[in-house]
């Protein structure tokens, strides 16, 4: 830890005092833990961040092991950098209440910001109970993610997994979803926005890279997505590797395969609206793919076309590939991926959205006669879409 207080409660950080300070208070204060109350004691040396260490820590409500020096070094610089533009901020302020002590913890107008940088993966279970304690307390957590846990794959493309889609924010219906992640060796802030899953573990997203002096705190909540015409070019991309990659033969693909082949399809076959971007999609259990299939080609033979039929029908027959459990935590919005998909085949014509939850069939669908033709369809109805449909 960075900062413990002394016997008399003063609170002190180290890393912000001179070294001759520190060695005259290694010979004349005891120091304790602000959470246990526990004795610390001072780690300082040359190529260390001085910090503070449990003489014993068994009984700490706040274990602080598994902190390098990746992490002091970045919450220091957080620190700073809140410092730096006014804001009001503390550092390991311990909040006895619910026993938690935020790396910061600031405060903008009345309004409470717990700051998390974190840089180690730890058990999600972990992450779900400070959330719950802040909530308790009426405080807002942004966790910022070490950049050493960032995985980009391309301009465009980044690698998630369940640990990582935990920390995906969402502040309200109008913004976008977003991950925030910070560099402490290259000072430097790595915003992720507008995830859209591709697969189970890979995405599309805008991600910009800034120097962590170039921009203020205001940076974490501007709205960066995709137009239409951005994404639907991309997806076309996807589409095509959909239709022309290697893909797994097992667990939920193998099955999904052997689903279609029973009903004598192939992949070629496959109408476009089978794959289909949808940003709400981390709220389901299976690819894309595989629940929008089932909806195109087992739901909407059995209402068969011109019958009217309504979201929560769509909705009961989906309901195993609907997550239980959502782990995002922090996505405060609430958003439906089967209503979002389903409002996506209206813009494609393919249904009509009568009222806000009731829908008909327009057209049959058409499936391809071979790969090429499949590859030319998909092409076509993404740039009709993008170009006739009105542009975002
Ligand atoms: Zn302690």
């Amino acid at each position: 830890m960075l900062t413990a207080t002394t016997r008399k409660g003063k609170s002190i950080t180290l890393a912000r005092l001179s070294k001759q300070d520190i060695t005259q208070l290694r010979q004349t204060e005891s120091f304790v833990c602000p959470a246990c109350k526990s004795e610390v004691i001072i780690k300082a040396g040359n190529i260390i961040t001085p910090h503070f260490a449990h003489v014993s820590e068994a009984e700490c409500p706040e274990r602080t092991g598994g902190e390098g020096e990746y992490h002091y070094q970045g919450k220091l610089l957080l620190y700073e950098w809140f410092k730096r533009q006014g804001i009001n901020v503390l550092l390991e302020h311990y909040l006895s209440d619910i026993q938690q002590r935020p790396d910061l913890l600031i405060q903008i107008k009345n309004r409470k910001i717990a700051i998390e940088f974190q840089c180690a993966k730890v058990n999600s279970q972990t992450i779900y109970q400070r959330n719950i304690g802040y909530q308790r307390a009426n405080i807002i957590p942004i966790w910022i993610l070490g950049a050493n846990l960032f995985k980009r794959k391309s301009t465009h493309h980044i690698q998630l997994n369940r640990f990582l889609t935990s920390f995906i924010h969402q502040f309200s219906r109008t913004h976008p979803t977003t991950l925030f992640f910070f560099c402490p060796e290259k000072q430097q802030f790595s915003f992720v926005q507008d995830i859209i899953f591709t697969t189970n573990h890979k995405a599309l997203a805008k991600q910009t890279f800034t120097p962590m002096y170039d921009i203020s705190f205001n940076h974490f909540f501007l709205k960066k997505t995709f137009s239409k015409s951005e994404l639907f070019t991309l997806w076309n991309n996807e589409l095509k590797s959909f239709r022309l990659g290697k893909r797994p033969n097992f667990g939920q693909e193998r099955a999904w395969r052997t689903w279609l082949y029973e009903k004598g399809l192939h992949i070629d076959h496959l109408p476009t609206y089978i794959y289909l971007p949808i940003r709400s999609q981390y709220k389901m259990n299976v690819p894309l793919w595989i629940w929008q299939s089932r909806v195109l080609l087992d739901f909407l033979p059995r209402v068969s076309q011109h019958k009217i039929f309504h979201l929560n029908e769509v909705e009961r027959f989906l309901q195993r590939f609907i997550k239980k459990k959502v782990d995002e935590q922090l996505i405060r919005a609430s958003h439906n991926p089967i209503e979002e998909y389903l409002s996506v085949l209206c813009e494609f014509s393919l249904l009509k959205q009568l009222d806000d939850v009731t829908f008909v069939q327009q057209q049959s669908l058409t499936f391809y006669k071979q790969i090429e033709e499949a590859l030319d369809g998909d092409t076509e109805l993404l740039f009709r879409f993008m170009y006739n449909e009105g542009n975002k």
